[in-house]
């Protein structure tokens, strides 16, 4: 399928250090970005979709570098079926596990926790609810699990190995298995602050330095904070990167965003959710961290955005994440929200609105133009001018 965004007001790179870019349109085909900016007329022409943008911001699709996923678009936690399609409607077009440690009775020994990972991989591989995609299989870090193991799973497709949640008598318990697990090539990220499931402890600037995994999992808590002056010790005597999330602490969100872009840190400052968990299912949890980063910060809101599409998408080594010509055709529309005081979509978010979403294209395949089943509606309007392909790209009604 080939795609055309005409009649955009304003694009988003996901690069922070060039967050705007230039232009008005965009062009996908089999899936892939083709054009960014400008296109001739014979080039829209020959889409099969064409989309007018009316005006509307064009943003790399949000990715949620800690979704809390099980198997199918299901959360035990919250016992909840349709989730993942219902964040898509929040702009996430990529969700990457967070392990899945609410799989009801997870298994805590070395060949269970390698099949758990290796299921999750596997049914998440080409399963995308709603068009969202799924980075599933992050393998838990139990005491037992030996250097051949991650090779194993991470020869069997296995890309992501999370500490946090093993077995361990303390957790510099932790710092074997983390580096275990990097010389097998994973992307290993730790749970930070105050323990969020009985049992677990806390762990703080220490032992994340000790163990230096690529990922610090809620840094502003999960959802309980670590000590305040951890944060510049962290940014300053480690390359790990610093993620955010909705469900924790916001002051130390925004101390974090500060310290990261004083401190020349922000190609590591990352935004998620870490949802579904206690504390709830956030289909907007992305849309709104980035409003409260743009509105009680400094920080210009097109910047904030790359900290959720591009930062993430470099630190994850995924094909999305930007507006530009190669990249995976995940594309979000935006707008400011109807009723609002803002006349576009980055100065709502600046002025602490959440953004409206008015279309979402993944893979390159437009799964609803018009209006977002979760979000409010957008000032301008969104539509399908020309299409030559049996799908109404119309929301579907819930
Ligand atoms: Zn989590």
């Amino acid at each position: 399928m080939k795609v055309a965004i005409v009649n955009l007001g304003q694009i988003v790179s996901g690069d922070w250090r060039n967050p705007c870019a230039a232009g008005d349109t965009i062009v996908a085909e089999d899936g892939r970005i083709t054009a960014v900016g400008v296109a001739s007329a014979a080039n829209v022409e020959s889409a099969d979709v064409v989309i007018d943008a009316g005006g509307m911001t064009a943003i790399p699709g949000l990715i949620d570098s800690h979704v809390h996923i099980t198997f199918g678009d299901y959360t035990p936690r919250q016992r909840t079926v349709g989730f993942l399609e219902s964040y898509l409607h929040g702009g996430t077009t990529t969700a990457i596990s967070a392990s899945e440690v609410h799989v009801p009775g997870r298994p805590s020994d070395p060949e269970g926790v390698k099949a758990l990972a290796l299921a999750a991989q596997r049914c998440f591989a080409t399963y995308r609810p709603g068009g969202i995609r799924v980075i599933a299989g992050s393998v838990i870090l139990e005491p037992g699990l030996t250097q051949q193991d991650f090779v194993e799973v991470a020869q069997r497709g296995v890309r992501l190995a999370k500490a946090g949640f093993g077995g361990v008598k303390s957790s510099y318990d932790y710092v074997p298995l983390v580096g275990d697990a990097k010389a097998a090539g994973l992307i290993t990220t730790c749970h930070t602050g105050g323990s969020s499931i009985p049992g677990s402890g806390a762990i703080t600037g220490d032992h994340l330095l000790a163990m230096h995994p690529h990922v610090s999992f809620h840094i502003n808590g999960g959802p309980t904070a670590m000590p305040d002056r951890d944060f510049e010790r962290v940014i300053r005597e480690s390359e790990i990167a610093l993620q955010v999330c909705t469900a924790g602490n916001l002051r130390t969100t925004l101390l974090c965003a500060r310290l990261a872009d004083e401190l020349g840190a922000f190609d590591r400052f990352l935004i998620a959710t870490d949802t579904p968990t206690g504390s709830g299912i956030m289909p907007l949890g992305m849309l709104y961290t980035i409003a409260h980063c743009a509105s009680l910060t400094d920080l210009a809101p097109e910047r904030v955005i790359c900290a959720a599409t591009g930062n993430n998408a470099r630190v994850y080594g995924l094909d999305s994440g930007y507006l530009v010509a190669g990249k995976s055709a995940d594309i979000v529309l935006i707008d400011a929200p109807d009723g609002g005081t803002q006349a576009a979509a980055l100065a709502a978010i600046k002025h602490g609105d959440i953004a409206a979403i008015g279309a979402v294209i993944t893979a390159g395949i437009p799964r609803f133009v018009g209006r977002s089943r979760n979000t409010p509606g957008t000032t301008r309007m969104a539509r399908v001018v020309k299409s030559s392909v049996m799908q109404d790209f119309a929301p579907t009604a819930h």
